[in-house]
């Protein structure tokens, strides 16, 4: 079987690697750009050596110990918690909120008399939303669902989506997090981490296989795609199709970056500003891989503006109905066409936390491997047992 694979990014990666190493099968990959990574794309900056996240941030998160291990075989995972605030009127508060953010906001004696209500309504450490704290009769509650509402969530979301506030859903449904207990960390999996040489080295070593050819600055337009058996396409599914039914609509992201002196820049992973500045966040890359003992810290103001072709990336998909009816048309149009599949986050106009792409992508991949009916081994039908 001779494979095609479109989009060097990590999904492409994935399945690349599958194809080679367990179905032993020739596998091109082409990617349109000069490197590898897509939106993971890494790179250590050159005066502090620093390594920078061009997309954002990007930070490893699972409870699929399947997903963990395969990981693993290429690269160092380093373990990593990641602890970013939000801007609150002036000071820096834990996000996604939690006790600990309480007391990082009100005076003591106001945080200790929320903290006690949520407890005995809720129980310690469980996860509730601001719209259940919203529904309460008790005031006191009442009133710090509304506060988050209107210095958190609101804001945010107007600068993410760039929606009008009327279009904002009401505060009685709100689902942002809230968990009454103190663990300050943004992700709760059981495996945490970041790469400790980077994204694009972790794709570069799984690209490292005989059977893969890789041809960057190659776009899929330019090629011929009738010599390949099967396709595996990563690109967005409306620019496949030649946008014959409309654009898909995506939120771009703009990262400007900037080395500081270390007591210049803010100490946490990501700073985000909902109410203040044209930036959404900061991000302070330094701190994702600690790499080194440079004096400088690498920054990155992250703008978010709509996304507009040949401009600039597609990064958040935009789920509203106009959107979603022309994503179904791609959809029912790509069936048509068994021997491509149309995969990875460009390719379901889906955001994938990375643990669930890559599962997906390995699946893939183990589902063209005859499967014995009687198999209930998990492990073996994702092709992973004995490596
Ligand atoms: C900004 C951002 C940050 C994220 N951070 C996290 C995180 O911290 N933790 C987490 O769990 N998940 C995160 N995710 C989820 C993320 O979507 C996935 O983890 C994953 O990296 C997406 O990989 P992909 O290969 O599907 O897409 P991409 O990385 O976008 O790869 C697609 C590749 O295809 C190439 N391509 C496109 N069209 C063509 C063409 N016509 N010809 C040739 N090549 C083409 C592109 O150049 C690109 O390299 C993040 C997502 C985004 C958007």
């Amino acid at each position: 079987m001779k494979n095609l694979v479109v989009g060097a990014g990590l999904t492409g990666a994935v399945i690349a690697e599958r194809l080679a190493s367990k179905l032993g099968e020739s596998v091109t990959v082409i990617e349109k750009e000069s490197h590898l990574g897509g939106i993971y794309y890494d790179y250590f900056d050159g005066e502090t050596s620093n390594l920078v996240h061009a997309n954002h941030y990007n930070v490893l998160h699972t409870n699929i110990k399947y997903v963990w291990d395969y990981l693993n075989q290429f690269v160092e995972m380093k373990p990593f918690y990641f602890r970013p605030k939000a801007e609150i009127q002036g000071r820096p508060v834990s996000i996604p909120l939690c006790l600990t953010s309480l007391y990082e906001i009100f005076p003591n004696d106001f945080a200790k008399s929320f903290e006690s209500k949520l407890i005995s309504k809720y129980g310690y450490n469980n996860r509730i939303t601001i719209s259940d704290i919203h529904k309460n009769y008790d005031e006191d509650l009442k009133f710090l669902a509304e506060y988050f509402y209107e210095n958190l969530f609101k804001p945010y979301t107007i600068k993410r989506w760039g929606v009008k506030e009327e279009n904002i859903p009401p505060c009685s449904e709100t689902l942002y997090p809230f968990f009454t207990g103190i663990d300050t960390r943004y992700y709760k999996d059981k495996y945490q981490a970041v790469p400790e040489d980077g994204w694009t080295k972790l794709i570069e070593n799984m690209l490292k296989h005989k059977n893969i050819k890789l041809k960057l600055n190659t776009n899929f337009s330019d090629i011929n795609a009738d010599k390949y058996d099967r396709i595996f396409y990563t690109g967005s599914i409306d620019e496949f199709f030649d946008y014959k039914y409309g654009e898909l609509q995506y939120r771009s992201v703009n990262i400007r970056t900037k080395n500081v002196l270390i007591d210049n820049a803010k100490p946490y992973h990501s700073y985000n500003t909902p109410v203040n500045f044209d930036f959404i966040r900061v991000n302070n890359y330094k701190y994702f891989t600690d790499n080194n003992e440079n004096e400088k810290c690498t920054i990155g103001y992250e703008f978010i503006e709509d996304f507009k072709l040949g401009q600039n990336e597609r990064i958040y998909p935009v789920h509203n109905n106009i959107s979603n009816e022309i994503y179904n048309k791609y959809y029912q149009e790509s069936l048509k066409y068994p021997n491509i599949k149309f995969i990875g986050r460009l390719g379901k106009f889906e955001y994938y936390e990375t643990d669930m792409l890559v599962a997906e992508a390995i699946n893939a991949v183990a589902s063209l491997v005859v499967i014995s009916e009687n198999d209930d081994n998990n492990e073996n039908r994702l092709g992973l047992e004995n490596e």
